[in-house]
């Protein structure tokens, strides 16, 4: 296992069978030591820095049916909500004047909020904050409205593929939807130039190791610049109300197998994570993990973005708590860079 791990390390890449061994038989120490080889490897090309991302949950609504999600269309218990234009650009105010310096829209797929409502809102955040990265995360749409996002002024876009096989997509997701389209998606924003981020859940209903290992060749060749990883959690009015979270090891084992086969992707700490249990998102980062993404959303609203179950929203995961988020993150010797933290190829390090 040391070997393997090493190998990793120093190259990069395993072949499957090995990553087989890796996610089936890494016990406490060998998870200890991949962690600390995976903060080597970050601390190496980020410092003991961790960017901030200023995240804004812009709506509820949802014409997609996800299986494993809270805000999907057949859960009727829900206080569905859209901000309004000027709730979205009020959020940015605030976290420019916070020191973000990258706005995360985030939201369910929502037909009522057009793509020129949407471009309108892109290219105001653009001409009022010129300096700050904009990064979406609304689906699924086609490569024309990719395009013209990407032309309105946003960066980045953040899409998990959820799996890379078929059968579990089909477990996860409902007939309309499909893991082709998916990565039809994916493909379009890498070729539009787009910063693109992909992931997936741990422990999702249904997933083997055999999913993981196809997860993590597909985005070993797919290279995206962000990697989104956090536990599946359940929400009492989905269809896997009764599934088992995922589990805090592998979270950990895979965060520090990403960080170790893309020594410089963008790799939060994620909320799920944070509310697996309090200390997440510490684990997370001495894991290898470089980002967070606080909660910028109105802060009366926050509840109704529900995932999943207690999903954390307030304290250190909240942009007004970044004092807090500092001093939890000073006492593991990390601190909050708040540049817009782009990715960049090794040469232009
Ligand atoms: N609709 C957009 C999309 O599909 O990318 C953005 C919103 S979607 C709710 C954002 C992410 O939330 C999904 O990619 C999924 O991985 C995650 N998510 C949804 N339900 C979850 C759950 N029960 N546990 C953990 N993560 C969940």
């Amino acid at each position: 296992m040391r070997d393997l791990i090493e190998r990793l390390y120093r190259e990069h890449t395993l072949p499957p069978d090995k990553l087989r061994i890796l996610l089936t038989q890494c016990d406490e120490e060998h998870l200890t030591l991949i962690r600390q080889k995976a903060c080597e490897v970050s601390q190496k090309h980020f410092g003991n820095k961790i960017y901030i991302r200023g995240l804004i949950e812009i709506g509820n609504c949802c014409h997609n049916d996800c299986y494993y999600c809270g805000i999907r269309r057949s859960n009727s218990h829900i206080e569905r909500y859209r901000l309004a234009k000027e709730d979205i650009l009020a959020c940015c105010e605030e976290g420019y004047n916070l020191g973000f310096r990258t706005f995360v829209m985030q939201g369910g797929e929502d037909n009522r909020l057009t793509d020129s409502r949407m471009i309108d809102i892109i290219s105001t955040i653009r001409k009022t904050y010129p300096d700050v990265a904009i990064t979406l995360s609304l689906g699924e749409k086609d490569t024309r409205t990719y395009q013209q996002f990407y032309e309105a002024g946003a960066n980045r876009y953040l899409l998990r593929h959820e799996t890379h096989n078929e059968q579990h997509y089909r477990l996860l997701h409902p007939s309309g939807m499909s893991l082709s389209n998916r990565l039809r998606c994916l493909n379009d924003l890498k070729q539009i130039g787009f910063q693109t981020g992909t992931g997936i859940m741990v422990g999702s209903p249904g997933q083997t190791v055999d999913h993981l290992i196809e997860d993590i060749l597909f985005i070993e060749s797919f290279r995206p610049q962000m990697i989104g990883i956090g536990p599946f959690l359940p929400h009492h009015e989905t269809p896997f109300s009764d599934r088992p979270a995922g589990r805090l090891q592998q979270t950990l084992l895979l965060l520090s197998i990403f960080r170790l086969m893309h020594p410089q992707a963008l790799i939060p700490s994620t909320t799920a994570l944070a509310t697996l249990l309090p200390e997440g998102r510490e684990l997370g980062i001495l894991s290898g993990a470089n980002v967070v993404m606080p909660n910028l959303s109105p802060p009366q609203q926050r509840y109704k973005y529900a995932l999943y179950d207690n999903k954390a929203s307030m304290g250190a995961e909240a942009a007004e708590g970044l004092k807090l988020l500092d001093d939890r993150l000073k006492a593991i010797g990390y601190a909050i860079d708040k540049s817009r933290g782009d990715y960049f190829e090794e040469t232009t390090i």
